[in-house]
């Protein structure tokens, strides 16, 4: 027969406090001694918490365990005993050994043969565990802020290295973003546009695979994290990361983003939409702007040239009228705009092209194939012939070598053509899309568009003798040619044939 101690505690504490008064736990207790017919040797009782080791009346009892003067213990729940991993792993240490037999609760009884962790979930270390956890989640936290290593999922260029735990360039994409920041820096883009420009290079978000949202973008443009440095609780640290931009770039991309980010069609700042936009050509200053009230009372805004020097003095002391700069405006990019007729052209034309090159490319690997299929034949008779003695070994060398080379150089021209795409046609294809938006910002007058459309696609913006003049960077300059020539045309049908030209020469 088991010989019981009988074991109640309660402290003070606060999450002890929906636990029974000891006088309650004994009474509950010696009932079900009572009825289970149970053999209580002694009794202990203490108010002190478990959640430290060191409880003397505790320790007494477990010594006298141990001594063998009990082999079971009677208590209300398993989290009496112990809270902590010391004294629990003592209690567990002892019921695996089978010096204590037996732990009854008030509604069960627990063995030597029971899972222990289960055990230690009861004993409330389960708690206890999740609270090292954090404080060691804490700690690797501090080591890698330390360390200079970012704590999170890795921005959109970089990866999570897994076993070094650190962050490190994308092999493909790390590229692709750090060139579309610098146009961002350089005021070619707007948030819009820049979401549009990561979408055609694939970059999407992961799970969803669509755009990214311009929230995810703005959290983009203002990452320190790309020019080194990131934030961790709002504290910024120096980062040990290979940063993809410059601390210079990331400055423009901010001011970029005060310019564009001013509500569209309201003035933003001093009111002045072409500010910071266009240089003089006579000196190659910022062009500026300004309003003059004239002695009517009607104000005007006019566009100049920013510099001021008494000894030098620029040619171009003129100004330009607001009207007269944003009809200017309006005019370079009709000259880079394509109408939906001919983007539906094109488009069509693109994929008639693209058929096109899948068929050449289909007849050109059947022809291979059908190459290939002779020489295999041929390998199998000169094979056969080896087995029959109709050759002796060096014939048989001498024939099949060049077989074997006319072999490999046909299957590896077969896995080229395979690869090969026509990378040419998406290039052309995004642009034809992008001239047909440049067309739909004029007729929609958003000048903020405009304004980052002529930066991207223009060389230089340049003023002089009133006017304002936009050279265009490839492929656009041969659109705006086009569209030129097809202006001073009058007859339709010349428009089109120069149209058409345009698509000649353009892949
Ligand atoms: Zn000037």
């Amino acid at each position: 027969m088991l010989r019981y101690f009988l074991y109640v505690r309660k402290s003070s504490e606060d999450d002890d406090h929906q636990m029974l008064s000891i006088d309650a736990q004994l009474t509950e207790l010696r009932t079900r001694a009572e009825e289970h017919g149970l053999t209580v040797v002694n009794t202990f009782t203490e108010c002190q918490s478990a959640k430290e080791p060191g409880r003397p009346v505790f320790n007494n009892m477990l010594q006298r365990i141990e001594a063998g003067d009990a082999d079971a213990i009677l208590c209300w729940k398993l989290d009496r005993l112990a809270r902590n991993f010391d004294e629990g792993g003592r209690i567990i240490g002892m019921l695996q050994r089978g010096t204590i037999q037996l732990i009854r609760t008030h509604d069960r009884v627990y063995v030597p043969s029971d899972n222990v962790l289960m055990i230690a979930v009861e004993f409330g270390m389960a708690n206890q565990y999740v609270r090292d956890l954090a404080v060691n989640i804490q700690r690797g936290i501090r080591e890698k802020l330390r360390r200079g290593i970012f704590c999170g999922k890795a921005p959109l260029g970089y990866v999570n290295e897994p076993k070094l735990r650190t962050i490190e360039p994308h092999p493909k994409d790390f590229k692709k973003v750090k060139k579309l920041l610098e146009e961002f820096a350089r005021g070619e883009h707007s948030p819009t546009s820049f979401q549009r420009a990561l979408a055609s290079k694939g970059l999407v978000g992961s799970r969803s695979g669509k755009p990214l949202p311009l929230s995810s973008i703005g959290h983009l443009l203002h990452n320190p994290f790309y020019y080194g440095a990131f934030l961790h609780k709002g504290e910024l640290h120096q980062g040990s990361h290979i940063p993809m931009i410059t601390k210079a770039t990331y400055d423009a991309i901010q001011r970029a983003l005060v310019e564009v980010g001013r509500p569209r069609h309201k003035r933003g700042g001093k009111g002045f939409l072409f500010t910071s936009f266009a240089t003089c050509a006579g000196c190659g200053y910022a062009i500026t702007a300004e309003r003059h009230t004239k002695k009517s009372g009607l104000r005007f805004a006019y566009y100049r040239c920013s510099r001021k020097n008494r000894k030098i003095i620029c040619p171009e002391r003129s100004y330009v009228r607001e009207e007269k700069f944003t009809n200017d405006v309006v005019d370079a990019m009709s000259l880079v705009s394509l109408p939906d007729e001919w983007r539906e052209k094109f488009l069509a034309k693109l994929e008639t092209w693209e058929e096109e090159a899948a068929h050449s490319r289909k007849q050109a690997m059947e022809r291979i194939k059908a190459g290939l299929d002779a020489l295999k034949k041929k390998l199998g008779r000169l094979n056969e012939a080896f087995v029959d003695g109709g050759l002796d070994v060096q014939e048989f060398k001498e024939l099949k070598n060049p077989l074997i080379a006319q072999k490999a150089a046909g299957e590896q021209k077969l896995a080229a053509i395979e690869r090969r795409h026509t990378s040419w046609l998406e290039p052309v294809r995004e642009w034809i899309i992008e001239a047909n938006q440049a067309g739909k910002w004029v007729s929609e007058g958003n000048f903020p568009e405009m304004k980052t459309f002529l930066k991207k696609a223009g060389s230089n913006r340049l003023l002089g003798s009133q006017t304002l003049t936009v050279t265009f960077k490839k492929p656009w300059n041969s659109l705006a040619e086009t569209n030129l020539v097809a202006r001073s045309a009058t007859a339709k049908t010349l428009r089109n044939s120069d149209w058409w030209s345009l698509g000649d020469s353009n892949p």
